[in-house]
């Protein structure tokens, strides 16, 4: 009778537009950082879930969620991000590692 052929059924995996919305925090090395866009103020809110750091970043509209986190890790690294901590109850994120810093 028929012929039995085996069906292959590729499977594509095509994560639906899941861009990477949580990055590793150059302060804590986790990856706990989210990246939030405020509209009204046209600032990128940067925030880690583990060492509570806390940014803001003024942003082109047009930018996604990786453009920023590469522009606050440039700021970051040279030193020029105002950041702060959120709930800072535990300092434990304060060390100055001054590296060098040619300016
Ligand atoms: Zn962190």
């Amino acid at each position: 009778m028929g012929k039995r052929r085996k069906r292959r059924k590729p499977i594509i995996r095509r994560a639906p537009r899941t861009l990477p919305k949580v990055f590793q925090c150059p302060n804590c090395g986790m990856k706990t950082l989210t990246i939030d866009f405020d509209k009204n103020t046209k600032k990128a809110i940067i925030r880690c879930g583990s060492c509570k750091l806390y940014a803001e970043l003024e942003v082109p509209t047009a930018h996604h969620e990786v453009d920023v986190y590469a522009k606050f890790l440039d700021l970051f690294f040279e030193g020029k991000l105002e950041y702060t901590f959120l709930e800072g109850e535990e300092s434990e994120a304060k060390e100055e590692s001054s590296e060098s810093t040619m300016e």
